[in-house]
């Protein structure tokens, strides 16, 4: 019998019918006709409450599709207040416990976790590239940035040291702890299924605090699957609960008097109103939002690396990554390199994920398509250059699929939409600069201050650059400067809201709470004792 399913990794998750059948069901190529008979008629996410996959008792569904074909793969539901509030619930109740679990303990549970993540890394891809869209490549980045995290908070035992002073006066010590805030939540974007709720959990919990995931509605399957391994690797029931839903259940977590932060990846719209509900209800919130990153080109960089670079960093996951370098700033004679440019942006490959050679697969949804569509539009409005145009790209075999071809608008000025939008799609945006002091006037004038990069062989030239340019990660001939969770990820200006970053030193401080103890021990009350040598008597 052949299996019309998603990717044999859904079957445990999206239904119950499924798990005993251990066949291998590839199926991004095959058109989802109907499904076997003892199964729903879409697959359907589950809930993870108190340790158990339950199906939702909603009467709203979302729908989930396949963003290479369009078609509907399994719907995920809107939970239900009492769901919610059961979710909550749970996290509470197995607080105590996991806070008074030994840091050893939990150590134990994450570095097993970390080798189940390492185990499955194909497999949560193969998802994320069905509900993503995502090249199988890229999918595998996704869930290797977000174990990187999960191996970091290994190292709790030394992150989560406090500090001491002893004898601050006679006989009287200062010493702090760390702990846990109690109940948290997390809120996540479509874009790095894998990775985002990775930069959250694993922190938070290692800390010793419960969790509460809510994932992008679009493409749940990802953490689902993260959250049964987190069980296998011994998490204990109800230290991690997930539910699914849009403003409802964003809203419900701002509200909950139980939760005590929120950690937000998403758009601006979504995060600054997260972070003014969430805050004005007493929560700690970070929360990263949007960008517009730009590559600044110097005439003496390496040109066939910075070409190199600029095009996979505009293009790579048809540009929706928030750390995608959107904007590039051709600075004096760089801009003759522009020709050059298109050709290398042209030679890209435009296929489903899954698909041998592939470098950029579709957009998430047709309305994005819209919208990226609808931006480059406007450019040629307000007069820019469209030097390549990837609006009317054709798949051959996924015609349906929201696919658009890398694009690149030249003589781009700040005031156009195209520049202070982000767009968010497979488009790069160029400027033009005839110094390095303005391409930085322009970057500083930019609201967003995610991340950016420059191109150059000049140390001094990249020294200059790095240290006035007011955006949160600089690279220096590295396109994407995403930190390794040693560090924060540190985002800034109109691409943040919070005090305390993700992961990192900063990713503990902001899951944890400092307790100060001051105690005073007199030497002169040192209990005296010698060996009792004489028979004892009673009242001895
Ligand atoms: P989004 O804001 O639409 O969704 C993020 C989450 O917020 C989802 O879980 C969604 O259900 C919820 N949500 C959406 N709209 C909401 C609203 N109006 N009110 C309350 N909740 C809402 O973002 P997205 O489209 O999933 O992700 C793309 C965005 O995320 C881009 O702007 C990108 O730059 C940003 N992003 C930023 C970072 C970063 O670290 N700075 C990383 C990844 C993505």
């Amino acid at each position: 019998m052949v299996l019309r399913g998603p990717v044999q990794t859904q079957h445990f998750i999206f239904c119950e019918s499924f798990p005993k059948i251990n066949v291998h069901v590839m199926t991004y190529k095959t058109k989802i006709t109907h499904w076997p008979a003892f199964c729903p008629p879409q697959p359907t996410t589950k809930l993870f409450i108190d340790g158990k996959f339950v199906e939702s008792k909603t009467t709203e569904w979302i729908d989930i599709h396949n963003p290479a074909t369009n078609e509907v793969v399994a719907r995920v539901p809107k939970a239900t207040p009492s769901e919610m509030e059961a979710a909550v619930a749970s996290c509470k109740k197995a607080f105590w416990n996991w806070s008074e679990t030994s840091v050893l303990s939990r150590q134990q549970i994450f570095l097993r976790y970390q080798q189940l993540i390492k185990d499955n890394l194909k497999e949560i891809s193969k998802l994320i590239t069905f509900e993503q869209g995502k090249t199988l490549a890229d999918a595998e980045g996704d869930v290797f940035r977000g174990l990187q995290v999960v191996e970091h908070a290994c190292s709790v035992t030394s992150l989560i040291l406090g500090e001491t002073m002893p004898s601050i006066t006679k006989d009287m010590d200062t010493y702090t702890y760390r702990l846990p805030l109690g109940v948290c939540a997390g809120i996540a974007p479509f874009n790095f299924p894998a990775m985002i709720p990775l930069w959250m959990f694993p922190m938070a919990m290692v800390c010793g605090n419960t969790f509460l995931m809510k994932p992008s509605e679009r493409v749940p399957g990802a953490l689902m699957f993260l959250a049964k391994l987190f069980q296998d690797a011994g998490a204990p029931d109800g230290t991690l609960n997930i539910i699914h839903g849009q403003h409802e259940a964003v809203n419900f977590i701002c509200d909950h008097p139980d939760i005590r932060a929120i950690s937000f990846v998403g758009s601006n719209q979504a995060g600054e109103y997260i972070y003014e509900r969430g805050s004005r209800n007493g929560k700690r919130v970070q929360a990263n939002m949007g960008a517009k990153n730009h590559g600044v080109v110097m005439p003496d960089a390496n040109k066939e690396n910075t070409l190199n670079q600029l095009v996979g960093a505009a293009f790579g996951a048809a540009g929706q990554r928030c750390m995608a370098l959107s904007t590039a700033i051709l600075v004096g004679e760089a801009q003759k390199w522009l020709p050059e440019l298109v050709e290398r942006a042209k030679n890209l490959r435009v296929n489903a994920g899954d698909q041998p050679g592939a470098d950029l697969g579709p957009l998430i949804s047709p309305q994005a398509k819209e919208r990226v569509c609808h931006l480059i539009e406007t450019g040629v409005k307000e007069g820019a250059s469209l030097l390549l145009d990837g609006r009317n790209i054709k798949v051959k075999g996924y015609e349906n699929g929201n696919f658009v071809g890398p694009t690149i608008l030249a003589n781009v000025k700040p005031n156009m939409t195209c520049y202070k939008e982000e767009i968010f799609g497979p488009v790069l945006v160029v400027l033009e600069a005839d110094t390095l002091d303005d391409a930085i006037k322009m970057v500083n004038n930019n609201p967003y201050g995610n991340g950016t990069a420059i191109f150059t062989t000049n140390g001094a030239t990249a020294r200059k650059y790095s240290h006035l340019v007011d955006v949160g990660q600089v690279g220096v001939n590295v396109p994407i400067p995403v930190p390794l969770p040693m560090f924060s990820f540190t985002g800034s200006r109109a691409s943040f809201r919070g005090d305390t970053n993700f992961y990192g030193k900063q990713g503990v401080q902001f899951y944890t709470q400092l307790k100060t103890i001051i105690s005073q021990w007199k030497e002169e009350d040192a209990t005296v004792t010698k060996p009792a040598v004489v028979m004892p008597t009673m009242g001895n």
